[in-house]
């Protein structure tokens, strides 16, 4: 068998990793090359125009890794561009599931900026906290979130140093936001949340409702949902 048998049968050749796109990939194998004859095979994804090495034993097709060296930074590839951004290569079995952890992960921020939580597994409050009062529900709760009061910023400069208020816990509710942080309980309602933000690290909620305003903040974390999703759902629920 030769090489781009082989390869075309590989799962990244069949359909885009990244995207998720069939028939749009097209392979260029390192053979093709006159200068670096052993090159590896590269695939590009006409649909969204990622580009990724890959690294395969011909004898045997089963072990393959992958490499992106190009990928879309749109937002709605915001988790792809997460797992498969670092430029490192990623064995076969781990890019299969990064991929389909990010076609579910793509399908929730939709149904999220739609209102539709059913991928959401209901948040059961086994003594309801008495800050949530009866029919209220919680959609997700997140742990190590702060909660600070950012120093005033110009154009130029920032004045003086962000004033920690509070961390703790978050409550998402359909009614308000809810800290249970280590010095108080801190609710905000929905019309008092401004805008939020988000980016591979972090995201952000910032609120009115007070002389200045404040903001949540919490890190990625792995085992939690993403910035995007936490955003996408807290932006539908101020929408409301
Ligand atoms: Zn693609």
């Amino acid at each position: 068998m030769v090489l781009e048998d082989t390869l075309g049968l590989l799962p990244p050749v069949q359909g885009c990793l990244f995207c998720h796109s069939e028939g749009a990939i097209s392979l260029e194998t390192g053979q093709a090359r006159l200068v670096r004859s052993t090159a590896l095979p590269v695939i590009k994804c006409a649909h969204c125009g990622s580009v990724a090495e890959l690294d395969v034993d011909p004898t045997d097709p089963d072990h393959w890794r992958i490499r992106y060296r190009k990928i879309n930074h749109a937002p709605r590839y915001y988790y792809m561009s997460l797992v498969f951004g670092s430029g490192a290569w990623i064995e076969g079995a781990q890019a299969l599931q990064f991929s389909t952890q990010g076609f579910v992960q793509r399908q929730r921020v939709r149904q999220a900026s739609e209102g539709d939580f059913s991928w959401l597994a209901p948040v059961l409050l086994d003594p309801l906290p008495p800050f949530i009062v009866q029919g209220e529900t919680a959609l997700l709760v997140l742990r190590a979130v702060s909660f600070i009061r950012p120093a005033p910023q110009t154009w130029i400069f920032r004045a003086g140093q962000d004033e920690f208020l509070d961390s703790g816990k978050l409550y998402i509710t359909d009614r308000k936001l809810h800290l249970v942080g280590q010095r108080r309980e801190w609710s905000v309602a929905w019309a008092d949340v401004l805008e939020t933000e988000y980016d591979a690290d972090a995201w952000r909620v910032r609120v009115g409702g007070d002389d200045r305003m404040r903001q949540f903040t919490g890190a990625r974390t792995a085992n939690e949902v993403d910035p995007q999703l936490i955003t996408v759902t807290v932006d539908y629920l101020k929408s409301r």
